[in-house]
């Protein structure tokens, strides 16, 4: 492939805080891939650029474009095991798996998420308490990288390679096939068990509690309008049906489109205000128990006008783990400088996590919280103030989500980084792989 198919555009990452004019490629066969290689030295992976950070690309860097290496290699049905290629999208793969009652339950939230992308993030579903991130769905990979050619990973072969790839971000050059150890599925409905709270306090006990029964889904919607109602909602308990299969789904693998994208942000204290109790009291009145596979695994697919309502500016995303002995030191002091700052939050969320922190990864036996954000000048003081917080309380905040997030709080809440850095910088001294987070964060 010649450096003349190198085709040039403006990469935006999904939050909209951040935007390049980038140059990218999209090969399609392996030699492709090898080829360019060696025209230039600055390169990073793009999936479906789907990121909330800009992870895929940089303005030095060449995006190598994987969308066209998605096809099914292998499947065998008795192992459980399928392999294929890292380019195709989470609809692509269970519109194949789920023929057979098969899946993997570490699903990311929106269909068109490439595989290479979700494992390049170590990427959770909502069940990710009791299965934790992606990786532990992962057999072996193979990658091809600039100067090291093509490396198989598994925990048997190349396994600290394995490991810096595994959320390593992509910089451990582009993973290529990926083979998975699958899991049944008995039901592709779901039954809704939904449960009011009245503060985060109790919202997170009784997540707690809830969290570790196998097949359920436990996760919650929060009301951060206001100081008063701060922490009102809805713990949702999603449960994989136990009726016998009724009919097989097809996940939608084409993006909606959006017709309606309004230049300012539509979203105020007040359409907040209105958006929430409108949302908290038809949950009530048509107290749906049973929800679609789609509407339960990919919530955001059909409801993109959420993020557009945001306007050009887009907004902020942050996801945080805490430390079961510091939550209550922390939301007392959220709720203080809650009280000060009167952030504008659209979102506020509460699930259990599990697993075990390392390297870059998000991931760890905690609470996570997620909030989203006006991107305005209030909300992001308010947000270095909770930054402070993270690295008071050893709360790991999430790269992946955080387009904003700096080196310091970074550096002081990922306590494997030293490691990671080491690591990598051996493995690959000229560090080919670098994207604007990458480069942001000093990885
Ligand atoms: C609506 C929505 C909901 C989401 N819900 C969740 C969720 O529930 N849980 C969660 O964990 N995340 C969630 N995410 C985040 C998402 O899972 C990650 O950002 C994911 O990486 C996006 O996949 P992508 O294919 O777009 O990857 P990109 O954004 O294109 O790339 C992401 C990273 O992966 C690397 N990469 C991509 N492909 C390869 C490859 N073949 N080889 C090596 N590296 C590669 C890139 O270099 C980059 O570092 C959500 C995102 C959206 C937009």
């Amino acid at each position: 492939m010649k450096i003349e198919n190198i085709e040039q555009k403006n990469f935006f990452s999904f939050d909209k805080n951040y935007s390049a004019l980038v140059k990218f490629i999209k090969p399609s066969k392996f030699k492709e891939l090898e080829l360019i290689s060696n025209s230039a030295n600055d390169f990073i992976n793009v999936g479906s650029n789907l990121s909330y950070s800009p992870l895929a690309f940089s303005k030095k860097s060449i995006s190598l474009a994987l969308k066209s290496f998605n096809r099914i290699i292998s499947f065998d049905l008795e192992k459980k095991e399928i392999t294929v290629e890292s380019g195709i999208t989470l609809a692509e793969l269970l519109n194949f798996t789920l023929k057979y009652n098969l899946w993997i339950p570490q699903l990311p939230g929106y269909p068109l998420i490439t595989l290479g992308g979700a494992i390049a993030t170590n990427a959770h579903g909502k069940s990710c308490a009791v299965n934790g991130t992606i990786r532990n769905s992962i057999k072996d990979i193979q990658i091809f990288h600039k100067s090291n050619g093509w490396l198989n990973l598994s925990k048997d072969e190349n396994k600290d390679i394995f490991e810096l790839t595994l959320g390593g971000l992509g910089l451990t050059g582009t993973i290529v096939n990926v083979t998975l150890n699958l899991q049944n599925v008995d039901n592709t409905d779901f039954i809704t068990i939904k449960n009011k709270v009245s503060s985060m306090e109790e919202c997170i006990q009784m997540i707690k509690k809830k969290s570790n029964k196998k097949d359920s889904f436990v996760y919650s919607w929060n009301m951060a309008s206001n100081i008063s109602n701060l922490g009102k909602g809805i713990v949702f308990e999603n449960i994989i049906s136990k009726k016998e299969v009724s009919k097989k789904i097809k996940i939608p693998e084409k993006k909606n489109k959006i017709k309606f994208k309004p230049y300012f942000s539509l979203w105020n204290k007040t359409s907040i205000s209105i958006a929430n109790k409108i949302f908290f009291e038809t949950n009530f009145l048509l107290n749906n128990k049973k929800e679609s596979f789609i509407d339960v695994i990919f919530p955001f697919y059909g409801k993109e006008s959420y993020f557009h309502f945001f306007g050009k500016n887009g907004f902020f995303e942050s996801q945080f783990l805490i430390p079961d002995g510091k939550i209550d030191e922390f939301l007392d002091e959220f709720k203080y400088l809650f009280k000060i700052h009167s952030p504008v939050i659209t979102l506020l969320s509460f699930k259990n996590m599990s697993g075990e922190q390392k390297y870059l990864r998000f991931e760890d036996n905690m609470i996570c919280m997620t909030l989203d954000y006006v991107n305005n000048k209030k909300n992001k003081l308010f947000m270095s103030e909770i930054d402070k917080l993270c690295i008071k309380y050893n709360i790991l905040p999430s790269i992946i989500k955080d387009s904003r997030l700096d080196k310091k709080t970074f550096e002081n809440c990922y306590k494997n980084l030293v490691e990671f850095k080491k690591e990598i910088n051996k493995y690959d001294v000229n560090r080919y792989y670098k994207s604007e987070t990458s480069e942001r964060l000093g990885i």
